[in-house]
């Protein structure tokens, strides 16, 4: 069977039961006291659970918490940018102990997992935010979730024995299948595309550069958590689908989601991001200016420029950096920054808030700025949620 690349760590993990070992586990699991996950915390368990973050097998301990916030590696010198814990209130947190074993629950309370509590720790919130997100202010929304989450953290292998119900299911595949489908096309080299955006031409030219130069492209969605203004998880879907249907080669693409919440820790995210692929199985990761950033906490280049830290090979993944593309009149073509010398009006360039301002009047934008298929769903969507807010 062909492999693409090996997952981080070298085997990819699997923290899931099912059958009768589930079923088990679940009457096992109802007389354990119990912790409700958030959103995020079930984003995270789904992808222990199915190897995504391979090679962890669940939520950090304190040496390992402490080795990533500070070193940006694994206490056993594998490279890993984020922390991935799960906090508890002083409260809740106070009556379990090392060594017993946890259920922990859906936001409705319902059990999904048992967690096999190593360890509880206290953890330093503004190191935290400062180490990873490089600020400490609350309008920063990672941060804000670092400081609303608990002030304990529980730390042990997680063992799944249901996974949460989840939206697009025909497209959420886990890295166990997305490999398996890479090996079915006989693809040996693929680039993943991380984005929680539509599609709008540039980045359609910069996945099209990339698969000139490998096998096939994983267009890789993450549906997890996301700031309230960024466009909503199904309206994306219905993006990425005209667009593959009208303009990509069905045989070269796979259309795949990534149920990660979004961190927006920018260099180190750029780092998560790319490690989560390879455990999909993908041999290269694309990197645009400004990855995973919000607002202006992050010079434009820094989560290009972070991957230096790491000496060559030390990753696995290919991180493929590009610039700032657009269609450019004069060359009559999509460029960059570094494939075209003209300036000014005849690149095509659109900011987002102008990009929104059209698509709320009903209206596209160029065809050299978004496919018209792309820009239909954008304005249909604006429009159904605009009805939804008028009726009440
Ligand atoms: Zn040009």
């Amino acid at each position: 069977m062909i492999e693409t690349i090996a997952p981080h760590g070298g085997r990819l993990i699997n923290r899931e039961v099912t059958g009768a070992e589930a079923r088990a586990l679940a009457e096992r699991a109802r007389a354990l006291p119990s912790v409700r996950l958030s959103s995020r915390d079930l984003s995270d368990l789904e992808l222990i659970a199915i190897g995504g973050f391979s090679p962890l097998q669940g939520f950090m301990t304190q040496a390992q918490y402490q080795a990533v916030v500070d070193g940006m590696h694994l206490p056993d010198g594998l490279p890993w940018s984020l922390p991935v814990t799960l906090a508890a209130t002083k409260d809740d947190a106070a009556p379990l102990k090392e060594g017993q074993q946890v259920a922990l629950a859906d936001e409705a309370g319902e059990p999904l997992a048992v967690l096999d509590l190593e360890e509880k720790f206290p953890y330093d919130k503004q190191h935290e935010a400062q180490q990873c997100y490089r600020t400490t202010e609350e309008a920063h929304p990672g941060v804000a979730a670092v400081y609303a989450q608990g002030e304990v953290l529980l730390a042990g292998k997680v063992t799944v024995f249901r996974r949460p119900p989840a939206a697009f299911s025909e497209h959420r595949l886990t890295p166990a299948q997305t490999r398996a489908a890479f090996a079915e096309r006989g693809w040996r080299t693929v680039v993943g595309f991380q984005t929680r955006n539509p599609v709008h031409r540039a980045h359609e030219y910069i996945q099209k550069c990339a698969l000139e130069i490998v096998d096939g492209l994983l267009l890789h969605p993450l549906v997890g958590d996301t700031k309230g203004d960024d466009i909503p998880a199904g309206v994306r879907m219905r993006c990425y689908e005209v667009l593959l249907e009208g303009y990509y080669p069905r045989d070269r693409v796979l259309l795949s989601v990534l149920p990660a919440a979004m961190r927006y820790a920018g260099p180190r995210e750029a780092i998560f991001h790319a490690i989560m692929r390879k455990n999909y199985g993908c041999t290269h990761f694309i990197v645009g200016r400004d990855h995973a950033g919000v607002g202006s906490y992050y010079g434009t280049y820094d989560a290009q420029l972070i991957f230096g830290e790491f000496r060559p090979g030390e990753l696995g993944i290919t991180p493929l950096f590009f610039e700032h593309t657009f269609y450019c009149r004069a060359c009559q073509s999509m460029a960059s920054s570094k494939t075209c010398p003209h300036v000014g009006e005849q690149r095509v360039a659109l900011s987002g808030t102008k990009v929104r301002e059209l698509l709320a009047a009903g209206e596209a934008p160029p065809v050299e700025f978004s496919r018209p298929e792309v820009a239909q769903v954008l304005i249909e969507s604006m429009r159904d949620r605009a009805q939804a807010a008028a009726g009440g």
